[in-house]
């Protein structure tokens, strides 16, 4: 299992706005490509194609983003949440005439 060199002629463009896998595209392993190919397994070195991102990967993102806005929202919320104080918008007019 070796790349051949074919890999390249079906070589898939990077997207714009949307994600290689969510377009068919799919990614071989060994020929280290993106490829625009339906079959499951490479033309070129004939090994299993991803066509998947790594779900793990991808959660593990998902879970430590998920984490951080709600230590930020903690963060936010101790001192009180937004609250207008009519004093201060009071003194914004006046600053801005
Ligand atoms: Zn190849
Ligand atoms: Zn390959």
């Amino acid at each position: 299992m070796t790349c051949k060199g074919i890999c390249i002629r079906h070589k898939a463009q990077k997207p714009v706005g949307s994600g290689r896998y969510a377009l068919g595209q799919r990614r071989c392993q060994i020929c280290e490509i993106f490829i625009n190919w339906v079959g499951l397994w490479c033309p070129c070195c004939g090994y299993r194609l991803r066509s998947k991102p790594r779900n793990l990967k991808y959660k593990d993102k998902l879970r430590a983003r998920r984490k951080r806005e709600e230590i930020d929202m903690l963060i936010h919320k101790q001192p009180a949440p937004q609250i207008q104080k009519p004093g201060k918008s009071i003194m914004h007019k006046s600053v801005d005439r």
